[in-house]
């Protein structure tokens, strides 16, 4: 896409989705980010050609799961948390898409995350559905025990619709490579075999691939360095700002910086801290590690948060949670690219003013979509008990990284649309294919 070229704006309010289509387990004028999702699948209905007359089936979830989590407490009260599964579309193979366990998780935010992993899972051609999984809780409140009485009673309530064929959950945000083992186990007990398949992001040492853990931030930094290059940006000597320093940020921030970025500022829930000179990414990713933030480390400054977003750079990689970018702060960013590590992290009028302004945004669909391709390779050798090594995986990743990437410039350029719509042209098509193809059971 040329910097000059403008697409049609198109963004239908929330309020001109026919009314069948809101949800009645929603509020009719707050659909929170499944309406964010909503608009964005109405931008691209003109360009689906025939196919356009399946496009309900993207805002409908296929199934949705709303479980109760009891669990003994450490101080021998039970507790009892809201979880949920949603299977947005599985056309394309079982459903795929991770587990978060958050505070302020909600239906809304799990199905709008789902339908994210179909349009995902569809725009790299791997061959899933969408899903999505989380547990409405602060996980920082629970001991270790209870974390893993909570993962395990969760995995047995939704063991129902889950299983190597039929949905696979992965890590998300506050999910880890030991929640996905208790996972693993609590499936494999309750259906007496070993079922490595059923969750991916698993250790090594069970089932888990090589490169996995960052597999994410590695194609943050391919797509991103791709887009690079078609704006003529430079990124040895481009500046960068990461929101989000866990899995995503850390390893995208540590992979530009490998490459000659500056990452000049970060911002985590602890706080955020600025050097115009570059941080030393390997000793913040220490300092993290040992405190559980960026807050406090030494060699930065503290900049007030709501200052992070007028940060001077190049490079802007929002990785923490989603509707970050918004109408009140889209206007202030200084970056020429937005690459969006998280999921949602950019509200449609946000897109809409930064797109006014020539900011190129990577999105979520694409930028973030390695994690999910190295799960596929993890899901792959599990099925076959063959594992590759570490050279092998990533160079397939940055193959299919680079290959989506390429085919959704194109589609951009040609129909003179941002990134987002060309990446749901590209998936949307996919996906309503597939639905064709297998008609309508019975
Ligand atoms: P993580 O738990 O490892 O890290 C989350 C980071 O966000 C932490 O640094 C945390 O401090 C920060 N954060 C939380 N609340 C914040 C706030 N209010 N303001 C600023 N920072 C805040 O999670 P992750 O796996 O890195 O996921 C980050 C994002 O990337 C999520 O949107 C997730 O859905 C998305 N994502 C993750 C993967 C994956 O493989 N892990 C894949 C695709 C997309």
């Amino acid at each position: 896409m040329s910097k000059t070229s403008k697409p049609p704006v198109t963004a239908p309010s929330i309020a001109s989705v026919s009314h069948s289509l809101i949800p009645s387990y929603l509020k009719a004028d707050d659909l929170g980010p499944w309406g964010n999702y909503l608009q964005q699948v109405d931008r691209v209905v003109p360009y689906l050609g025939n196919l356009a007359r399946w496009t309900e089936t993207l805002k409908r979830p296929k199934r949705i799961l709303i479980v109760d989590v009891p669990i003994h407490m450490d101080d021998g009260t039970v507790a009892h948390f809201e979880g949920y599964r949603v299977q947005h579309n599985v056309s394309r193979g079982p459903g795929k898409g991770g587990v978060r366990f958050h505070q302020d998780v909600t239906l809304s935010e799990v199905m709008a995350l789902s339908a994210w992993m179909s349009i995902k899972n569809a725009a790299v051609n791997v061959p899933y559905g969408g899903a999505k999984g989380g547990i409405r809780v602060d996980p920082k409140k629970l001991s270790n025990g209870e974390l893993e009485r909570m993962t395990r009673r969760y995995t047995s309530e939704i063991g129902i619709i889950i299983g190597p064929n039929k949905d696979i959950p992965a890590p998300d945000v506050n999910t880890n490579e030991q929640i996905m083992a208790w996972m693993m186990d609590t499936y494999s007990m309750n259906t007496g075999s070993t079922a490595t398949g059923v969750v991916t992001g698993k250790p090594v040492d069970l089932g888990g691939s090589l490169g996995r853990r960052e597999a994410t931030g590695r194609g943050v930094f391919t797509v991103g360095a791709e887009a690079a290059r078609h704006l003529a940006l430079d990124i040895s000597t481009a500046r960068v700002a990461v929101q989000g320093f866990g899995n995503v940020g850390g390893v995208a921030g540590k992979l530009f910086a490998e490459a000659g970025a500056r990452v000049v500022a970060v911002q985590d829930h602890g706080g955020t801290i600025y050097r115009e000179a570059g941080l030393d990414v390997p000793s913040l990713l220490k300092h993290v590690a040992e405190t559980g933030s960026v807050a406090g480390f030494a060699q930065a400054e503290s900049i007030a948060n709501e200052l992070f977003w007028e940060v001077d750079c190049e490079i802007l990689i929002p990785a923490a949670l989603e509707q970050q970018i918004t109408a009140a702060n889209a206007g202030r960013i200084k970056a020429r690219m937005i690459i969006e590590g998280a999921n949602g992290p950019t509200t449609p009028e946000a897109d809409d003013i930064l797109h006014e302004r020539n900011v190129l945004v990577v999105p979520d669909v694409i930028a973030n979509a390695g994690g999910v391709t190295v799960s596929y390779f993890e899901w792959v050798q599990d099925f076959s008990s063959f594992f590759w090594d570490e050279e092998e995986i990533n160079a397939r990743l940055v193959k299919i990284m680079k290959e989506a990437f390429s085919g959704i410039w194109q589609v951009a350029q040609d129909n003179k649309v941002s990134l987002r719509t060309a990446t749901f042209i590209v998936a949307c098509k996919r996906i309503l294919h597939t639905r064709e193809l297998r008609g309508l059971y019975p």
